[in-house]
């Protein structure tokens, strides 16, 4: 599988994978996206609920990395980024849950951190090469990344995060790992991170003594595997978990039953209706993308529902057909707190810009903090179910597609587990959900960060100390 840039009007030399993998962005600015979109819907047929999420993953790595990486090291790869999986539950009549969050960090984006780290892992193996992660953070996605590399012994992980700005938790998840895991507490805020960061990497000095790359969301790396938890909901046995909801062949969307055969290959294909319609929480727009993605390889899904908070730049577009980025406001799900969502360019080349290609497969829906309150009030009340608010926000949106008819079968993405927002279940149940061990257990360690200036001097200056030989 190869790799073009958004920007590059299909001009610029493809790459492979590994290049795309430690890039990040493409030298134009623009992001990398496929090519090509393999037609994997045989594979994909092979799928059954008996089928491992490992397993699973394996074949869709040699599906498409079979050029670059060997059946032996897609195996290595798939077993050990992923000891955990997802689940599924019904929160009731036509409404799945699709739970995202039994990894290390609680989160969705352990799936895709875990993936990368052993991707480059892999690749790095016995070139006695190493790399340096650098990345910032507000807070909740530095932890899977933190999680996902700690104790490759071939990567050096470097986290700013912003000093007094970030929960107590989250605080010790990010600095509480030692060994490789370096994490750099900044006097400023998180944009000062995150301008510090994009100064190291396009500082020619810095860069050509350190062999620094990212691993933020826009890194196919950590896109790809994102396809793979979609691929194995759409393969279990949902009619058993969820009986009568759907309702085969009434589908709201017309689509070839037999899926691509007829399509040229430069056209994305139709895509296959079936099992139900993903509700995705989203901010920066990487999970929905995946979704797509998945969807164009062979998966059969109704559609999709994109589920903001207050941030409705995307729900907005789908409404309207006009784009405006705006600053982002805050909410209680602060994770989908984008104004601009930086995989946006990417789904826009997916629908090669067609607006309403785009509109009819997925639909938009926000929700303000008052609504995603009360959803989690009311499944807390009714079910003792305790959501976590940005999976409220999708649970939300779900429900009012099911109640309007314009879904059969919602499987909202869970995106993480509701202890990590102690303070919004606090306000909107006035109780808090247990911790799983893993997040408690962080909690009681001991906290290691290096506290620095906002200046590139300073960010400068602990990298070269750190780790030039
Ligand atoms: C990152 C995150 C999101 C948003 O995901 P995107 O891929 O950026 O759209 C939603 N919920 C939680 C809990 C997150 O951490």
């Amino acid at each position: 599988m190869q790799f073009v840039s958004t920007r590059g009007g299909g001009k610029d030399a493809p790459v492979g994978f590994r290049q795309a993998v430690f890039q990040g962005l493409a030298p134009d600015g623009g992001l990398y996206h496929p090519l090509e979109e393999p037609d994997l819907s045989g594979i994909i047929r092979g799928f059954s609920p008996s089928t491992s999420f490992t397993e699973l993953a394996f074949r869709m790595t040699r599906a498409l990395f079979s050029q670059e990486l060997t059946e032996d090291q897609a195996d290595q790869l798939c077993r050990r980024a992923f000891p955990f999986e997802p689940a599924l539950s019904r929160l009731g009549p036509g409404h799945l849950l699709l739970e995202l969050f039994h990894g290390p960090s609680c989160a969705f984006k352990d799936f895709g951190a875990s993936y990368l780290a052993n991707v480059m892992q892999t690749f790095l193996d016995g070139r006695s090469q190493r790399a340096i992660i650098l990345t910032a953070t507000s807070g909740d996605t530095g932890s899977a990344v933190a999680q996902a590399f700690h104790g490759k012994d071939a990567i050096d992980v470097v986290i700013l995060y912003p000093s007094g700005r970030v929960s107590p938790s989250q605080e010790q998840q990010l600095t509480t790992l030692g060994g490789n895991v370096h994490a750099l507490e900044v006097q400023g805020s998180f944009d000062d991170c995150q301008s510090l960061v994009k100064q190291a990497f396009t500082d020619p000095a810095l860069s050509k003594d350190l062999p620094l790359t990212s691993a933020n969301s826009i890194n196919l790396g950590r896109l790809i595997p994102q396809s793979f938890y979609y691929l194995w909901a759409a393969s279990r046995d949902l009619e058993s978990l969820d009986p009568g909801s759907s309702a085969p062949g009434t589908s709201v969307r017309s689509a070839s039953a037999s899926g691509a055969s007829s399509s040229s290959p430069a056209a994305p294909r139709p895509g296959k209706s079936g099992p139900g319609t993903f509700c995705v929480p989203s901010g920066n727009f990487g999970n929905l993308t995946a979704g797509i993605l998945a969807r164009r390889w062979g998966m059969a899904a109704d559609g999709f529902i994109a589920a903001t908070n207050a941030n409705d730049v995307v729900p907005q577009y789908l409404e309207t057909g006009d784009y405006q980025p705006r600053p982002s406001i805050p909410t209680h799900a602060n994770a989908m707190d984008v104004g601009s969502p930086s995989n946006f360019e990417r789904m826009s080349a997916l629908f090669q810009g067609d607006f309403h290609a785009m509109a009819r497969l997925i639909r938009g829906e926000s929700s303000n903090n008052q609504q995603i309150l009360d959803t989690m009030k009311d499944y807390y009340q009714r079910q003792g179910v305790y959501l976590c608010p940005h999976t409220a926000a999708g649970v939300r949106a779900g429900d009012r597609a099911l109640k309007e008819g314009t879904a059969q079968r919602v499987i909202t993405l869970a995106t993480a587990h509701p202890a990590k927002f102690p303070e919004i279940a606090r306000l909107a149940t006035g109780t808090e959900p247990a911790m799983p061990q893993r997040l408690a257990d962080v909690m009681s360690r001991t906290k290691q960060a290096t506290l620095i200036d906002p200046t590139l001097e300073a960010l400068g200056a602990f990298l070269r100390d750190s780790f030039r030989s």
